[in-house]
């Protein structure tokens, strides 16, 4: 059974088209999308032989061999020319770590029509990426599973302005408002609150006033949201 994280991410997917899912793990999302006839074929990139090792293991015991393709290799170097991939999941990682699997993979995103994102944390890495690459968001979710808050960003090829506040908590988030969404910044804002107010008593460096101006910042930011 398919987390609702992974489920919500799946939603996102087109029919039929050429997917690459990167750090697959099980690689129960391209199985999933392949069971409920979405796609046809997909690929499932890991780095970690552990990992590589089950993905490889649930395709068979599943009977997919045929429609997924299970690489090993770093982010999107398991992509090639002659694969077409038009649309990439990265899902279950940090923010940073997505921007940065994205930064280091770009020549294999000239096939490539939809980024599929799911970051853990640090959406804004993502979004920085994306406007200096020339995607734009097209849509973006946020759902709660077993107590953690998880945000998707669906990017198409296309340019964007995002101000500091959407650059930080998303721009259609942002403006629909949801109950989660509000639960996640009051909880991100309680928590920079709590840092504060340590380093409220900690003696005063250059480093401790970047700090707290940083995070003043970013409370008054998600405040006016
Ligand atoms: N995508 C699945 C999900 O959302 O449930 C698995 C998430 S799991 C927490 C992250 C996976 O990404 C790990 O299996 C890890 O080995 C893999 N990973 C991390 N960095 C990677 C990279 N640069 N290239 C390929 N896989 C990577």
């Amino acid at each position: 059974n398919l987390s609702e994280r992974l489920m919500k991410v799946a939603s996102f997917v087109e029919k039929n088209t050429m997917l690459a899912d990167i750090g697959s793990d099980h690689a129960y999302l391209p199985c999933y999308l392949v069971h409920n006839g979405v796609i046809t074929h997909a690929i499932a990139g890991e780095v970690v032989k552990g990992p590589f090792e089950s993905a490889r293991k649930q395709v068979k015991s599943e009977g997919l061999d045929k429609h997924i393709d299970v690489r090993f290799g770093n982010g999107l170097a398991v992509i090639k020319e002659e694969d077409h991939v038009q649309t990439i999941t990265i899902a279950g990682m940090g923010g940073p770590l997505i921007a940065s699997i994205l930064e280091a993979g770009k020549e294999k995103l000239t096939t490539a029509e939809t980024l599929i994102l799911q970051p853990n944390v640090h959406a804004k890495a993502i979004r920085e990426w994306a406007i200096k690459e020339q995607w734009k968001i097209d849509q973006e979710a946020i759902l709660e599973e077993h107590d953690k808050i998880y945000e998707i960003l669906v990017l198409k090829k296309g340019l964007m302005e995002l101000t500091e506040q959407e650059l930080l908590v998303g721009p259609q988030l942002m403006r629909e408002k949801s109950d989660v969404f509000r639960k996640k910044w009051l909880n991100d804002v309680f928590e920079w609150q709590r840092i504060l107010d340590q380093l409220n008593k900690t003696a005063l460096t250059e480093d401790v006033q970047a700090k707290k101006d940083e995070l003043e910042k970013k409370i008054s930011l998600v405040k006016e949201s």
